[in-house]
């Protein structure tokens, strides 16, 4: 296994290069899903979840109701640490277990994280760490153009995250996604390629 760690602000493109990566063969491990998975009903965390905020933040079903659990800790920041506290050990955890079944597999596993900090790297034993990247207005443009997201939103996210700069610093490959589409299309198959030729360095099969 080849374990690459995919990370880029919000807007910056690293779903739609994820995705492609996916559609060439590699295996997703996507963070975002993970933080969803753990907290369906009947798993422990969303039970001290409940314990710790209430009954209020279950729907009728007994779902997660993300937007009660959001106003629940909304500017409370000891809320926020409790909630962090709660569900980050145990995203990691399910992160690892995935991982673990990959082990013995000749593949690319992708994991996406959108707010990846480099104790990740050691953590799930990333080979390399791959940044999408673009100018911040063209995130921005992206967000509330192509998702219907609230520009004044868009911009206190934006701003609540790490820097460029510092984003790229934890990369070994960047991947400049200020063109369009297609030229994001082909940065992904260089990508690809790269990986693939880090993959057999590593003493994965030739493929192809
Ligand atoms: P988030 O952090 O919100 O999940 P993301 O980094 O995963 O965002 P994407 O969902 O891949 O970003 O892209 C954001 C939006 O911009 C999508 O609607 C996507 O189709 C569009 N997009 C991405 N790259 C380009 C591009 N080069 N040209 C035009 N649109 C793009």
């Amino acid at each position: 296994m080849y374990a690459v760690g995919l990370s880029g602000g919000i807007g910056s493109g690293k779903s739609t290069v994820a995705d492609l990566l996916v559609e060439f063969g590699a295996v997703l491990i996507d963070a975002d899903q993970v933080a969803r998975d753990i907290v369906e009903p009947g798993r422990p965390v969303l039970a001290a979840l409940v314990e710790r905020f209430g009954t209020s933040i279950l729907d009728a079903d007994g779902h997660l109701d993300r937007l009660a659990l959001a106003q629940v800790t909304f500017g409370d920041p000891d809320a926020l640490a409790a909630l962090n506290a709660l569900t980050h050990p145990a995203i990691g955890l399910e992160m690892i277990e995935l991982r673990a079944s990959q082990e013995h597999q000749d593949v690319i596993l992708v994991f996406a994280v959108p707010l990846l900090r480099e104790e990740h790297r050691a953590m799930l034993h990333f080979d390399t760490v791959v940044v999408v990247d673009c100018p911040t207005e063209l995130a921005l443009e992206r967000l509330v153009g192509h998702r219907g997201m609230d520009r004044a939103d868009a911009q206190r996210r934006i701003a609540a995250q790490m820097s460029r700069e510092d984003r790229k610093a934890l990369a070994e490959r960047v991947i400049d996604n200020s063109g369009d589409l297609a030229a994001l299309h082909a940065a992904t198959i260089e990508l690809w390629e790269w990986l693939n030729a880090a993959r057999v360095a590593a003493g994965g099969e030739q493929r192809g």
